[in-house]
């Protein structure tokens, strides 16, 4: 089988679907926590297991040998994602799959929001499987599908500066990781991916003005400024912290590599920005 977890989240929805055309859904099998989010697959015919990265028992016997694994990191920051991580290492060692494959964070990034992926990267590699690092860059959705505030004050407020993002949307990060599940020769690799071009939020911000409009400009602020508007618009301290450290990596240019790994795997160009702002303003 093929074997996904988080595949009711964004990106495992993507990939469940993109897999859904490229094998029989029989031999897919879509790990949720919550079975009714997954009942519209289940009616596919893509097999169904529930399991928690909280509770290792509910992976026992998940896994069989052979399995192709993609494991979509978690998004529970407080709860300690390296252990959650490690139970499904360990309990796909332990049934010996054939492939683990691992969304991670893009190998320059020094931002905190890497330290799990570094950590979990380290786990799967000393577990001797064979793994694929899906090193994952910046999605264009966390601009786009945040537009509200934006238009709200037509300005986009970063930290960033002039620093660039090679971003990509997530069903292209999710074709990468079709390709390394369905492919052949896909042991033991580390990709970088990322949008084949590299955007600033000046011309982001441009962009968005040429299609609503309206003017909409860059304010680039400090760094604190970004992290209290943000707990401000009622995230956790600890989030804004975060989303503020990526984006002085984002200024320092750790996001803005185009190597060409994500256009390589899915055998086509990414997809512009453009077209997400485009979809994301059609609703
Ligand atoms: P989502 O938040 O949409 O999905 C996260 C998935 O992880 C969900 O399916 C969720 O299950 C599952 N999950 C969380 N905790 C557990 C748990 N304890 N046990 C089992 N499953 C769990 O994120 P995306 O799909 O957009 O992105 C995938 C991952 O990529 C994120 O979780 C995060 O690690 C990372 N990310 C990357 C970004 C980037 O720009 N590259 C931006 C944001 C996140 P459920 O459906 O039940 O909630």
């Amino acid at each position: 089988s093929i074997v996904v977890t988080g595949a009711t989240g964004h990106l495992g929805r993507h990939v469940v679907e993109q897999l859904l055309e490229k094998v029989p859904a029989e031999q897919i099998t879509a790990v949720v926590r919550d079975e009714s989010k997954a009942a519209d697959l289940a009616a596919r015919g893509v097999r169904l297991a529930v399991a928690d990265y909280n509770t290792p028992e509910t992976f026992d016997g998940l896994f069989a040998a052979g399995d192709k694994v993609l494991l979509i990191s978690g998004n529970e920051f407080d709860k300690g994602r390296v252990q959650q991580h490690r139970v499904v290492i360990e309990a796909a060692k332990a049934a010996g799959v054939s492939l683990l494959a691992y969304t991670s964070a893009p190998g320059g990034l020094t931002a905190a929001l890497a330290d799990d992926h570094r950590a979990t990267e380290e786990v799967l590699l000393s577990s001797g499987l064979p793994y694929s690092l899906l090193r994952n860059g910046w999605y264009h959705e966390n601009y786009t599908e945040n537009l509200a505030p934006v238009l709200a004050h037509d300005a986009v407020v970063q930290a960033a500066g002039t620093g660039r993002i090679a971003s990509a949307s997530r069903a292209d990060y999710a074709a990468a990781a079709v390709a390394v599940l369905t492919g052949e020769g896909h042991e033991n690799t580390t990709y970088e991916l990322s949008g084949d071009e590299a955007w600033g939020f000046a011309e982001y911000a441009a962009e968005l003005s040429r299609q609503t409009g309206k003017e909409i400009v860059y304010n680039s602020v400090s760094p604190e400024a970004f992290a209290s508007i943000l707990t401000g618009a009622g995230l956790p301290e600890a989030f804004a912290g975060i989303l503020a450290g990526v984006d002085v990596s984002i200024e320092k240019g750790e996001l803005a590599a185009t190597p060409g790994d994500l256009s390589r795997l899915t055998g086509r160009p990414t997809t512009p920005i453009a077209e997400s702002v485009a979809a994301a303003l059609k609703g």
